[in-house]
């Protein structure tokens, strides 16, 4: 059990596939990051992250705050500390969602954790699926290409890939990754 860290380029469906191992596996604790970037329509404080101004996240990592954080296409974000501990400490399992230089850090420092990639089916279905979102602006498409590019080749780093072609096959793969010892 312990931590889990799903980790996979932009547009991978991330977000999609944790939806779905919560509907699976109704009792997992994935945890709230805290970002600087805006919300998108649709997003609630506190549930998909906690939003945050720049101020406000670099005194968290002044406080030493957060297990990790990283900038992402221009915004900020981290996976704070004591809710994510007190879950560990309880010898409960949790679940990160996080990118590639945060699951870096998290290796650094927690390396008996279980490190996941999702990867997409194809780059051009990545790409459709970036480009189809239809929420972001066309540069901020471009930075997370350019981003994904660089996170797909990280995907030997990872002790598990997992193609997301079919959501609930993907997120079944995961809930027995997190499952078993
Ligand atoms: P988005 O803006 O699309 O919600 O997230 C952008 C990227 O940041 C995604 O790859 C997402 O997994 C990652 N991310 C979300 N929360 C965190 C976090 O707490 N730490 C790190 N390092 N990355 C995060």
């Amino acid at each position: 059990m312990g931590l889990t860290v799903l980790s996979g380029p932009s547009g991978v469906g991330k977000g999609t596939v944790v939806a779905a191992v919560r509907r699976l596996f109704p009792d997992v604790w994935v945890s709230v990051s805290v970002t600087t970037r805006e919300p998108r329509p649709g997003e609630t404080e506190g549930v998909e992250y906690h939003f945050v101004d720049r101020d406000q996240f670099e005194r968290m990592v002044k406080d030493d705050e957060f297990v990790e954080h990283a900038e992402f296409a221009g915004n900020s974000y981290g996976t704070p500390r004591a809710p994510l501990e007190r879950r560990l400490a309880a010898g409960l399992p949790a679940l990160l969602e996080i990118e590639l230089q945060g699951a870096r850090q998290v290796r650094a420092a927690m390396p008996a954790s279980r490190f996941v990639f999702l990867a997409p089916p194809s780059w051009d279905e990545l790409v459709r699926r970036l480009t189809g979102r239809g929420t972001e602006a066309p540069e901020v498409v471009a930075r997370r290409l350019e981003r994904a590019r660089v996170e797909l080749a990280a995907e030997k780093e990872f002790d598990a890939v997992v193609v997301n072609d079919d959501v609930e096959v993907a997120a079944s793969r995961l809930v027995s990754l997190m499952t078993t010892e």
